[in-house]
């Protein structure tokens, strides 16, 4: 019999799950947002995902639920184990990813390296944070936010009084996460695969490269990281697979320090976009990993398949509606980039897909995703 994967949440990381089940011969099934959604090509059903009835409906039609997202609320989670259903990552997990103040506790428990952090739930909580970090710090709400949404550097204490006047009406409390404003060289990002029985490998650590808070560009590996850093990186990565339980694929965002440490930044428990660049650069990519590591198949072969591969993200900007058309003139430029499209409308900022370049020569390999992605620039 087939065997079912069913995904909660209709984006594009779950579209990108649909080409790999389609080759191990698995069924996917999605549980969208709405119609028409990125990875509304699967079966698809539409619903609500923090409605308990409805994900329990869809999920008892397959034999495993993970998701594209991590904002499937606790309680429909918690009712989907009690169902007897398989769920990967399950909630002890996934709590982690959602919010970032349980999860710097637990890091802390688990002795992994972190700015150094506080919970705080007022002015004068955050003033002498700042006070003993030189006056500088970085606030953040705990739970939803993404793509830098969310996250401020702060001079004053002041600064976050309109978070803090959300708190005060918000009936379930709550405090601020506020960290040390650390001084980074870049932002690497570790994923780790691991199974429910416990198998468990590590990808390369790679670049990444935001821009205004979102991820613009991946180079992997890393280039130039000395060999005891990308290490402590692995180690990192499935420390925290382990201490933490995670199912699937987990995406450590670190930051590379210039005293040459590095120090968790927050954990993504999916396929990230971090690793898009393994869909052809990889032996095994991100999205066919997942999918073996929900079903407790054995892994595929994290390695890189030639020395560098680099991925640069299409954001949809306000001329994007001839993006059909450049694709075919990127095509015809760049034989050798592949292209990764989400069939989403384009939109000022949004990801509607992805290039990867791949070769020995990283010059080269730069030089050709770049050009190929700017093909959709303005
Ligand atoms: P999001 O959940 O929105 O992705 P992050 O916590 O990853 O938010 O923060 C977004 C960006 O803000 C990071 O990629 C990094 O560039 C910067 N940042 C976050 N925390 C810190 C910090 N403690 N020190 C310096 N920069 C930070």
């Amino acid at each position: 019999m087939t065997l079912r994967v069913g995904v909660v949440g209709g984006g594009q990381l779950a579209r990108m799950m649909i080409a790999p089940a389609v080759e191990i011969g698995i069924e996917l099934c999605v549980l969208a947002e709405q119609d028409g959604m990125a990875a509304g090509l699967a079966a698809s059903a539409v619903g609500d995902y923090r409605d308990e009835q409805t994900v329990l409906d869809f999920a008892r039609t397959v034999d495993v639920v993970t998701f594209d997202h991590e904002h499937v609320p606790q309680p429909v989670l918690r009712a989907l184990v009690d169902a007897g259903i398989a769920v990967h990552p399950g909630p002890d997990a996934l709590l982690y990813a959602q919010d970032k103040l349980l999860m710097r506790a637990r890091l802390d428990e688990l002795g992994m390296p972190q700015p150094d952090w506080a919970a705080v739930t007022d002015t004068t909580g955050l003033q002498r944070f700042l006070d003993e970090h030189g006056g500088r710090a970085v606030v953040k709400t705990p739970r939803g936010g993404y793509d830098g949404k969310g996250v401020r550097v702060v001079e004053t204490a002041t600064e976050a009084d309109d978070w803090f006047a959300a708190l005060a009406e918000d009936a379930r409390g709550g405090a601020l996460l506020v960290e040390e404003l650390v001084d980074f060289r870049r932002e690497l990002s570790q994923q780790v695969a691991r199974r429910p029985s416990g198998q468990i490998r590590a990808y390369p650590v790679v670049e990444t490269v935001q821009r205004d808070g979102v991820c613009a560009e991946v180079i992997a590996p890393a280039p130039h990281l000395s060999a005891r850093l990308g290490e402590v990186a692995a180690e990192v990565g499935t420390g925290i697979a382990e201490g933490l339980g995670v199912t699937g694929m987990l995406a450590v965002e670190m930051f590379e320090t210039t005293d040459d440490r590095v120090l968790v930044n927050e954990l993504a428990m999916r396929p990230h976009n971090s690793g898009h660049w393994s869909q052809d650069g990889a032996v095994t990519g991100q999205f066919e990993q997942h999918l073996r590591a929900v079903l407790d198949l054995p892994l595929g072969d994290p390695s890189p398949r030639q020395e560098w591969a680099v991925m640069v993200n299409i954001l949809g900007g306000p001329q994007s509606d001839a993006l059909d058309a450049r694709f075919a003139r990127v095509m015809a430029a760049h034989p050798g980039v592949k292209l990764h499209t989400y069939g989403k409308d384009p939109r000022p900022g949004r990801k509607v897909g992805h290039v990867n370049a791949v070769g020995d020569d990283l010059d080269d390999v730069v030089y050709d995703a770049r050009a190929a992605a700017a093909f959709f620039e303005g």
